[in-house]
């Protein structure tokens, strides 16, 4: 018998004795006192050796253990042997991690650091709600914008205004945007040009170019699909010209990992039935964005106490895949035309440390003929990016920017990467640096090779 079921035996039988009933309506662990407890099979193998510290790039920064992996496994296991309360000496170096999973690729024992992370902190918020301001911002943004398609397409129509109105020029040149915190108006000196969201606007399927060889769903995202939309677009027509009808069901909507990584996991339950129910139909669901991939691949980690719901999310899970990753498993069409650029490549950490794709993003990029390839030192480091923790934690996020930007080879021209969030950060970081790199997203460059071959056809 491991730890983890040690421990849960115990808690079985302080349940038994309390006649609470058996282990499924079990309701604390030590000091956690609320439903979907943190898993003690997760910590059950961390042996301490401390393999993880120097992946971390918060322990990295800060030299001090509790901002470490193996200090925060040992923090979280502490607050279910009853050792220390869920406080907010133990909330800091909870809530100070990224999320990055850089530690369970280092790890020697499969320590689900994240998980953990994500389910401490669904405690947390439980025990400690937010307050003040920061209740109020976090009900807004995250629980009045992000899962509401109506006033996320408001959000961005006003962002198109601000943009295509001279509302912008305006406020840049009369300097009103100096009221906001530092990081808020270098992410407005940033902003991409805000498209129109494809979900909605296109049909439910859009057709494949010639013979079909088979209907993928694909997940538009709520961040991507306003921020983004041409990248979706892209999507969609490489794809398309890869022989796959896209669906877009409208159903869909924000993945929930912002949800979850900040605590609430009852949202991101929310979210992702509803995304279950979406894509119930199709066989595949594709993803362009590192971290929604990333969420939608652990709704089964979600729902795991949940019996009804976790043999529908085990399903939906098993089907969802990065799009770079499918391209190249299923034979991606090799463009012909030449893009001549220089390119490095940076590994998003929930696409990398998530999902483990680092490969075949790349081979997508170096079989467009005329692109050369540079390595990016330390690919796989966060950028601080991180879902909002550079809006949470802007001076950790901007080290780790400032760390990203020096490692950028001098020579490239564009700098590839397969999740928004990274490409607003590094964006940001080109920008402050004084740099000249362009952020493309990888389907980007490969749609462009296969428009030029388009082209050449017709003429
Ligand atoms: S989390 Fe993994 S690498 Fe880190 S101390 Fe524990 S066993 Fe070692
Ligand atoms: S997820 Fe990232 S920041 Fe958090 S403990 Fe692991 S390596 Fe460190």
């Amino acid at each position: 018998m491991n730890v983890g079921e040690k421990e849960r035996e115990t808690v079985n039988l302080v349940s038994m004795l309390e006649n609470k009933g058996p282990a499924c309506e079990t309701k604390t662990l030590g000091n956690y006192l609320w439903d979907d407890l943190p898993d003690p099979d997760k910590w059950a193998d961390c042996v301490h050796c401390g393999m993880c510290l120097e992946a971390c790039p918060t322990y990295q920064e800060t030299g001090e253990e509790q901002h470490s992996p193996r200090g925060r496994v040992y923090l979280i296991k502490a607050v279910a042997e009853g050792k220390i309360d869920i406080n907010e000496a133990f909330a800091k170096p909870v809530f100070d991690c990224l999320d990055c999973r850089a530690c369970e690729t280092a790890c020697p024992a499969d320590v689900q650091v994240g998980g953990l992370i994500e389910e401490a902190r669904g405690q947390i918020r439980q025990a400690m709600p937010l307050t003040g301001v920061k209740g109020v911002v976090s009900k807004t943004v995250l629980n009045g914008i992000f899962p509401n398609k109506k006033r996320l397409d408001r959000l961005g129509g006003f962002m198109r205004f601000y943009q295509k109105s001279g509302l912008q020029k305006v406020a840049r040149k009369t300097g009103v945007l100096n009221v906001m915190p530092s990081h808020m108006k270098e992410m407005e000196a940033i902003l991409p040009e805000v498209g129109k969201p494809v979900l909605g606007r296109y049909p439910e399927e859009v057709p494949a170019e010639g013979e079909s060889k088979g209907k993928v769903g694909m997940l538009t995202g709520c961040v991507m699909d306003v921020m983004f939309s041409d990248v979706n677009e892209a999507t969609i027509r490489v794809l398309n010209h890869n022989g796959y009808d896209v669906g877009l069901p409208k159903q869909q909507g924000c993945c929930g990992a912002l949800h979850i990584h900040a605590g609430d996991r009852e949202t991101g339950k929310e979210l992702a039935k509803k995304n279950i129910e979406a894509f119930k139909d199709y066989d595949k669901v594709l993803v362009n964005a590192a971290g929604c991939g990333c969420a939608l691949q652990e709704y089964d980690e979600l729902f795991r106490n949940d019996p009804e719901m976790l043999p529908l999310a085990e399903e939906f899970s098993a089907k969802v895949e990065d799009v770079s990753k499918f391209l190249y498993d299923n034979d991606f069409k090799r463009p012909e035309s030449e893009i001549n650029t220089k390119i490095t490549y940076h590994d998003a950490c929930h696409l990398a440390h998530g999902q483990g794709v680092r490969f075949e993003p790349r081979q997508l990029l170096k079989e467009i003929p005329g692109v050369e390839m540079v390595d990016l030192p330390d690919a796989d480091r966060c950028c601080g990016s991180a879902g909002i923790y550079n809006l949470t934690h802007p001076e950790m996020a901007g080290k780790l920017l400032d760390r990203k930007i020096d490692d950028i080879p001098e020579n490239v021209e564009m700098i590839s990467m397969g999740n928004p969030g990274c490409m607003l950060q590094i964006a940001m970081g080109v920008e402050k640096h004084g740099r000249s790199e362009k952020v493309v997203h990888t389907v980007q460059l490969l749609d462009w090779a296969y428009e030029k071959d388009k082209q050449q056809v017709k003429s």
